[in-house]
């Protein structure tokens, strides 16, 4: 075992429960990945190409890597980010992973380096930590790895033990890699998810072209109120046919409306004929499609995740040279009890729909989102999320939701990544956490182990299935 890695890493320093713990993490460790909701590029897994330098695998497509090393100075274009405008970046991979590794310290007490020193061991077979002195031998070791075919996205995905994988599609995309998979004959399950955000959010950069491009696909008139609803219903129903079983709603809040429908198509009318749109009108529009995506999904049986609390894009003139996912979203504060009373008045107490939601303000896991979801049938909460993605994130999510909601109207983990060799890592983390955070109730006799077993195995595995129907 390499020396990045210690074999109880993540699990508790008291040897009582340590012990609980391993015992509960070897009933999981090896449990195959369910990943129901993640930004991987599906094309990786239709064309299976190599990945082309250690730079571009572990850095440049990475937020989380990039903003931490841009908070200490270092412009992206050093990092290789590309520009917007096609300005001048840097393009030597090495270069890129040198100035990477001369800034190792800064991950330091982040689950990033978790993340990394767990894909550079298993994956890679580096045994020392990565710094200024050590970079090159990394990349090259990685680099020649790399162009082996065991580390084509394919071969990796099965070595990583994935049963299934969700990529996020928007509706304006024609699924030609979900289509490539198909006609592979690869047997790698990859689902796709309808993300309706670009056609459903009224300050989305182009959504008056978005909308153009969504009639021309769907053959429906998207200007009429009627036209729209029907081309979201195609389109949903498109996406099935590659394997969807969820929607994904990335809102600034997590607001919903039920208007009666002439007042809904005066909405509208009034978003898609006015310009600028007023932020009560688009407000209003992305709660009302909140509601209308819930009918939808009582009728095609897509299970719906909400994910709001983010402001984006907060550092303008990052989004303006570099445009969305750059690191500069940023959370706020979220209330969830009103703002999602009117869709719960709706649909909350239908046991058939499933809505799960995430938080990035964890001051509402006990007092709003654990009671919400330990009583309406509709609802389940998702894992910790994002900037909370991490050992202490997870920690605070079980603790703070449990004695409310249990574990039963949970969904396991989700790893959202865009970074593919970051998948085991990040599932591994959540297994551990989870059977420490069980180990603990086991000891304070809360829990008998045979119990405690069986919550683990749900944890890692079954609810993420059994939610997203997978
Ligand atoms: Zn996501």
């Amino acid at each position: 075992m390499s020396s990045l890695l210690h074999p109880d890493r993540l699990l508790p320093a008291d040897p009582a429960v340590r012990a609980v713990a391993r015992r509960l993490y070897a009933e999981v460790e090896a449990l195959p990945i369910v990943s129901p909701h993640g930004h991987t590029d599906p094309r990786w897994y239709a064309f299976n190409e190599t990945f082309p330098d250690p730079a571009r695998l572990f850095v440049v497509p990475d937020h989380y890597v990039f903003r931490m090393l841009y908070s200490q100075g270092i412009p992206l274009e050093k990092l290789g980010v590309p520009r917007i405008d096609g300005g001048e970046t840097e393009q030597d991979g090495r270069a890129i992973w040198r100035l990477f590794a001369a800034n190792y310290h800064l991950f330091r007490g982040t689950p990033t380096r978790a993340w990394l020193d767990h894909a550079f061991a298993t994956l890679f077979g580096l045994e020392e930590r990565l710094s200024e002195k050590t970079a090159d031998a990394a990349y090259d070791r990685i680099a020649e790895k790399l162009q082996q075919d065991a580390f084509r996205p394919r071969a990796l995905f099965e070595r990583f033990n994935i049963e299934v994988i969700a990529t996020t599609e928007s509706p304006l995309d024609d699924l030609a890699a979900h289509a490539e998979i198909r006609a592979s004959g690869w047997g790698g399950r990859v689902v796709t998810a309808y993300r309706p955000d670009p056609v459903v959010d009224p300050e989305f950069e182009g959504f008056s072209a978005n909308l153009t491009r969504f009639g021309e696909i769907t053959g429906e008139d998207t200007f009429s109120w009627s036209g729209y609803l029907a081309a979201h219903r195609k389109r949903r129903a498109f996406f099935k046919t590659f394997g969807a079983t969820s929607s994904d709603h990335g809102h600034p809040t997590a607001a919903t409306f039920d208007l009666p429908p002439a007042e809904a198509e005066a909405l509208f009318r009034r978003v898609t004929r006015n310009a600028p749109v007023s932020a009560q009108d688009a407000e209003l529009f992305r709660g009302q499609m909140l509601t209308e995506m819930a009918r939808m999904s009582l009728e095609d049986g897509l299970v719906m995740q909400i994910h709001p609390g983010a402001v984006r894009n907060h550092n303008g003139q990052i989004f303006a040279r570099f445009g969305r996912d750059k690191g500069a979203d940023i959370p706020s504060p979220t209330e969830y009890v009103r703002a999602l009373k009117p869709l719960l008045d709706r649909f909350g107490n239908e046991a058939g729909l499933t809505i799960i939601l995430f938080t990035l303000d964890e001051t509402s896991y006990a007092r709003e989102l654990a009671p919400l979801a330990g009583h309406y049938p509709a609802l389940r909460l998702g894992p910790a999320w994002w900037f909370h993605d991490s050992p202490e994130g997870m920690k605070r999510f079980r603790t703070m939701t449990t004695e409310t909601a249990g574990f039963y109207n949970t969904v396991g983990f989700n790893d959202d990544t865009r970074a593919f060799p970051s998948i085991p890592a990040r599932h591994d983390v959540a297994r551990r956490i989870d059977c420490s955070f069980l180990a603990e109730l086991v000891c304070e006799h809360r829990l008998d182990e045979d119990e405690a077993v069986e919550v683990a195995r749900d944890l890692a595995y079954g609810l993420a299935k059994k939610a997203y129907k997978l």
